[in-house]
């Protein structure tokens, strides 16, 4: 390797982990290399516009895993400088049901039962909230690669069910204090509910694991593989579970404080 070839940091990506990393290792003056396998995200009105994302999937990348029966599925992920933190990993309003909306997924015999509530009165008057369960980290949870190098995601995606009706049971408990009536929390049909399939898997994580101990994780606590001296992982797969909130500030969070870990071994 020649002098213009030598590097002392390496980052692969440049998402919430790799690009905050970056940035917390620069003032050390040290020669940092970049990977990037996307490219720059061209600056343009599609960036904002939700159908462009999320229904056209303008931005996707245009790749299949496997789910563990199989199926192909398209992922939401993205490749480009600065990761999916391009489009999200910003707070995002639950929106608010309307009228035509609790009148879709309403039962048949719904307006029948109460027809002095009709749905605008239903839509003004709700108020929607997301129930974020967790996936648990079971061993089976887990992403292989096949001889073709095709992504194999196997998920039980209802490996949480018990905790997401304690959740609920919760939200349920304490509607009164809001000035709600507990018995008016509906789940699916009137109130808006929608579980979502393999294919949202927006929040990758845990590929990587951080634990004291060897045998069931492969980082240590400060993110450094156990088996390698120069090898750090600071996406959000060093998680040990995706927990139930957004993952990003916590990733980001997670890369600042490795990198002053690495910052000090540098000097
Ligand atoms: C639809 C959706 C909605 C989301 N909403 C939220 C939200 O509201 N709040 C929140 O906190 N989080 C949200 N997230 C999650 C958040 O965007 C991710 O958890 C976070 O960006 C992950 O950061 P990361 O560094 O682990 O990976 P990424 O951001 O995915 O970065 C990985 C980087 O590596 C690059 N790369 C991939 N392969 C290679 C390779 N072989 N060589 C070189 N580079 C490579 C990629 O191009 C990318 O730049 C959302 C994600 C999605 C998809």
């Amino acid at each position: 390797m020649t002098d213009a070839q030598h590097y002392d940091v390496i980052v692969v990506g440049t998402g919430a982990g790799g690009g905050t990393i970056a940035h917390r290792l620069a003032p050390t003056g040290k020669r940092i290399l970049l990977l990037e396998r996307g490219d720059y995200l061209p600056r343009e009105r599609d960036n904002w516009d939700s159908t462009a994302v999320f229904v056209k999937g303008k931005y996707r990348a245009p790749e299949f895993w496997f789910d563990k029966h199989g199926n192909e599925f398209p992922p939401e992920v993205n490749y480009y400088v600065g990761g999916n933190t391009k489009f999200y990993g910003a707070a995002l309003l639950l929106g608010k049901s309307d009228s035509e909306q609790i009148h879709g997924e309403a039962p048949r015999w719904a307006g029948a039962v109460c027809p002095d509530m009709p749905f605008e009165v239903l839509a003004h008057h709700a108020v929607d909230f997301w129930l974020c369960g967790e996936d648990l980290p079971t061993p089976d949870n887990r992403v292989t690669l096949d001889r073709d190098g095709g992504i194999h995601l196997a998920l039980d995606e209802k490996n949480d069910i018990a905790g997401l009706n304690h959740l609920r049971h919760k939200l349920q408990g304490v509607l009164g204090h809001l000035g709600m009536q507990e018995e008016h929390l509906l789940s699916r049909s009137v109130y808006l509910h929608k579980g979502m399939p393999i294919g949202a898997t927006a929040h990758q994580a845990g590929t990587v694991r951080f634990g004291r101990d060897p045998a069931d994780s492969a980082l240590d606590v400060d993110c450094k593989a156990h088996d390698l001296d120069n090898l750090h992982v600071v996406d959000t797969s060093f998680f040990p579970s995706i927990g139930a909130v957004n993952p990003s500030l916590t990733a980001i969070a997670n890369a600042l404080r490795v990198g002053d870990r690495i910052a000090d071994r540098l000097r």
